[in-house]
């Protein structure tokens, strides 16, 4: 992507709206609102202008304009906005006048927020977080969000590093003298407590819950043989006070899974084919395959059969379904976490309050820093590194081990080997932002 051009795109929501900002980056910035406008308002001044076309002097608009000077910008370049009536024709006609402009083009989807990367104004992790908080659907998605995104995570790796750093100055200086008789078997002992320590901290925030459940949703899978009432139970628990959000890509046709939040806490609920043992046609058995993975990977089951045929599942939780009627039997209800009516409502309201407090354990904290998948390794690599330095006694292959330590805070806080994945990360921001 070349990162020499001025950039301009809309960065704000799809017109009519009411405001529409385009904003420009680059070092032509400043001189194509000066050419727009006819004169330059003072830097950082919200004014109103007309804004012209330069190819023929046509007014475009009339705009509140604003320009930054870089570096100390959101993409580290000289930035300007301009707060447009929000209609198609009045944005189409100021991009078409900016495209017209020699040395300016229209930004790729992400390339305002790679430029602040790519000029040091944030690092990978803020970045990331940025990404999700964009795409935050649910109030706990955008809390963890928020706090990825003003570098949360980042003072803490930036902490280690320094930390890392100082235990490698620690082994070069027992390098320098280690020809020399008195070797100190006291400064050895303090580097490997003070690596276990470091050590100990991070396995401590790798031991906390994932982000993967905050993005995902926690995975509901209701089960039991067929007309059990697992479709109506979904159904019920679905429509309750439930914000439905957006549907999950991948989703397998034969196992229905609707995202919901409740009390900000996002939820998959799937509904999966009738399990039982003596499965017909070949069809069928493909289900019922499928209804066991579903089983198998979700984080809590509700099950609704009798409790001799209960799945294994470290969370599976019976549910006594249709207790509006007289033949539900005794056993299953005796035994049952939450007795349930789809049809009358009965117990809904209190399963589903459970559901949220259990949900609740598995999600990260929202004091807690949600790590991603990618974030996790890197910061588990830097761990395994510690550890390794602690049990060698060899300050060489000590020096090296805490090399690899830092490598991996380097690739967390985007300092190396990450090309493949910024491309992936800013692919997935909309145009101008
Ligand atoms: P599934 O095969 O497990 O998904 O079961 P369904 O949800 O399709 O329900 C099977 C039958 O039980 C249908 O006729 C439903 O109307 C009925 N049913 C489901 N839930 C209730 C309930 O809470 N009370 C009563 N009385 N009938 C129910």
């Amino acid at each position: 992507m070349p990162s020499g051009d001025t950039i301009f795109a809309l960065s704000s929501g799809a017109p009519p709206a009411a405001i529409a900002t385009i904003r420009i980056s680059g070092s032509l910035a400043k001189q194509t609102l000066a050419t727009l406008t006819g004169a330059l308002p003072s830097e950082r001044q919200a004014a109103l202008r007309s804004l012209r076309d330069p190819a023929d002097g046509r007014l475009l608009d009339r705009a509140v304009v604003i320009w930054f000077a870089g570096p100390a910008t959101a993409t580290g370049e000289d930035l300007v906005e301009l707060h447009l009536h929000g209609g198609r024709a009045v944005v189409r006609a100021v991009e078409t006048a900016l495209a017209n402009m020699p040395g300016l083009r229209m930004a790729e989807p992400g390339e305002f927020t790679r430029r602040a990367f790519s000029n040091g104004r944030i690092d990978l992790a803020e970045a990331e977080g940025l990404g999700d908080l964009l795409l935050a659907e649910t109030e706990a998605q955008r809390v963890a969000a928020l706090r990825m995104a003003s570098g949360h995570l980042s003072r803490l790796a930036n902490r280690w590093r320094e930390a890392v750093l100082r235990l490698s100055a620690m082994v070069e200086a027992e390098l320098d003298f280690s020809d020399e008789d008195d070797v100190d078997t006291g400064a050895d002992e303090t580097l490997r407590v003070l690596t276990l320590e470091l050590a100990a901290e991070i396995d401590a925030v790798l031991a906390r819950p994932h982000a993967e459940r905050l993005k995902d949703g926690i995975r509901v899978v209701l089960a039991g043989p067929p007309n059990a009432g697992k479709s109506t139970l979904l159904n019920a628990l679905v429509q309750r006070d439930a914000a439905i959000v957006s549907d999950i890509a991948g989703t397998t046709r034969d196992i229905i899974a609707v995202p919901v939040a409740y009390d900000g806490v996002p939820f998959v609920f799937s509904d999966t084919a009738g399990l039982r043992d003596d499965h017909g046609d070949g069809i069928e058995a493909i289900g019922i395959a499928r209804a066991q993975d579903a089983i198998a990977t979700a984080d809590i089951v509700l099950w609704l059969g009798v409790p001799d045929g209960i799945p294994q599942h470290p969370a599976v939780w019976q549910i006594a379904a249709k207790v509006d009627r007289a033949d539900v039997s005794r056993e299953t209800a005796d035994v049952a976490r939450h007795l349930v009516s789809a049809l009358t409502g009965e117990g809904i309201d209190a399963l589903i309050a459970d559901l949220v407090a259990s949900a609740r354990q598995l999600l990260p904290a929202p004091e807690d820093l949600a790590l991603n998948a990618r974030q996790h390794r890197l910061i588990s690599q830097c761990g395994v590194s510690l550890h390794d330095a602690a049990g060698q006694s060899d300050p060489l292959i000590r020096a090296e081990a805490l090399r690899q330590a830092r490598a991996a805070i380097d690739s967390l806080l985007g300092h190396s080997h990450v090309e493949d994945m910024l491309d992936t990360l800013f692919g997935r921001f909309c145009i101008g932002k």
